[in-house]
């Protein structure tokens, strides 16, 4: 056995519970791709590796549903570098990632595992010299990691030779569950999809394509029903839900919603909360609002510039900021451990949404309270919501202070 470096904390355990018990021994793969896996500290293949690895390994494509931290890279990784011909000096894998920075870290994966392979891994992105990547292209390169626009402008000078390249990879092609505030982050976004598009007609039509995301928005199933031959498809995120989560309404009318959301500060325990307006003129004013109150507060919403509500998002996520007021930005629910109040501050029109605003994923299913300002306006809808999710939505009590959630 080898000895194997300390295990990586960053790897919740929960993930890396074999379901099957699988070793990676069973997948037959080569011994020195075997001994960079265990030298990278893998004991086991994790459930997201155990259903792709071997599925992959067959040459099906394959359309794969898994979160960030799930052992989702080297999924993809450990049968790319078991079917790479080592001896034969062509591109045989690309993978394509929305960022450099993923590209770097995929990369970096790529050559922890195939330490002991005589693999040559390139990364390729925009932002950096075409020149360089030419000169570098002139060397053998098995698998190339990179952005779809610049691997497709390497692919259009005749520098990058695809026409032998069995295997695309693509990686978060729809991003994590804030998908929309990340829109420049996703692979299938209006930025990527076309380069993607023309890649693949430079590979050959016997080309395998695996696709990695948290999502499977509409343009994904396009996509899937274009390019994809009968793919095998993988699903390990858990849907959201409504299960441990404490749910109140307090009747207002519109001009006690801010009075009503003051009291509520002072007396609910709010590690960190999400506060929902209808609209992006209200999430300003209630931001501003807020703040005149004393208390802290960011505010995102669609009409804010890509990079300025990456980096509010980015803050708020790393605890710089109690409280958040959006608009229906989160497509996925929100996934953030430390959020434990979610208030609609509107009420969404319909239960979509409200699942989308207050729901969790099971993984995170934590306690967590919601507090919907209801209006006249909105009994009805709080009927249907209820209804239509099966759940209910209590009036909230006088002693909210002493509830437990
Ligand atoms: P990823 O989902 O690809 O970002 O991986 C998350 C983390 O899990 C990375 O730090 C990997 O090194 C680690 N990891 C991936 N697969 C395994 C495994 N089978 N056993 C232990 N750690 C793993």
């Amino acid at each position: 056995r080898l000895k194997l470096p300390p295990a990586d904390t960053r790897y919740r355990t929960e993930d890396v519970t074999a379901t099957k018990g699988n070793e990676f021994e069973d997948y037959f793969l080569k011994r020195e791709l075997l001994m960079g896996i265990y030298e990278k500290g893998f004991e086991k293949p994790s459930p997201i590796q155990e259903e792709s690895i071997p599925i992959a390994l067959t040459g099906s494509d394959i359309l794969a549903r898994a979160k960030n931290g799930t052992g989702k890279t080297a999924a993809f990784c450990i049968p790319a570098l078991e079917k790479i011909d080592q001896n034969n000096n062509i591109i045989q894998v690309v993978i394509l990632v929305p960022t450099r920075e993923l590209a770097l870290q995929t990369s970096q994966v790529c050559k922890e595992l195939g330490k002991h392979l005589k693999i040559q891994v390139m990364v390729t992105t925009g932002g950096t010299s075409l020149k360089d990547d030419i000169m570098r292209l002139y060397q053998p390169v098995h698998l190339l990691v990179g952005t779809p626009g610049r691997i497709l402008d390497l692919a259009k000078k005749g520098v990058c030779v695809l026409k032998d390249c069995s295997m695309l990879i693509m990686d978060e092609f729809c991003n994590d569950s804030f998908a929309f505030i990340l829109q420049a982050d996703k692979l299938l976004s209006p930025e990527f999809q076309p380069s993607i598009e023309q890649l693949i007609r430079f590979m050959p039509t016997t080309r395998q394509i695996l696709m990695f995301s948290a999502t499977f928005p509409v343009t994904v199933k396009d996509f899937k029903d274009r390019y994809l031959r009968k793919p095998y498809v993988i699903n390990l995120m858990d849907e959201l839900t409504l299960k441990g989560i404490t749910q109140f309404y307090a009747f207002v009318e519109e001009r006690q919603k801010v009075h009503c959301l003051n009291t509520l500060f002072s007396k609910l325990q709010i590690n960190q909360s999400i506060i929902f307006c209808n609209s992006v003129n209200r999430v300003e004013l209630l931001a501003k609002k807020i703040t005149e109150l004393g208390y802290s507060c960011f505010y995102i919403h669609a009409k804010m510039l890509q990079d300025h509500r990456n980096r509010v998002f980015h803050d708020f996520r790393n605890g710089a900021c109690r409280n958040l007021v959006c608009t229906d930005l989160f497509t996925r629910g929100i996934d953030i451990q430390a959020v434990n109040v979610v208030i609609n501050f509107d009420f969404p029109k319909n239960s979509e949404t409200y699942l989308h605003r207050v729901g969790r994923s099971g993984r995170f299913g934590h306690l967590g309270l919601a507090v919907n300002l209801i209006t006249y306006e909105d009994r009805f809808n709080l009927y249907k919501i209820e209804q239509e999710l099966g759940t209910e939505i209590k009036q909230i009590p006088p002693f909210i202070d002493q509830a437990v959630y």
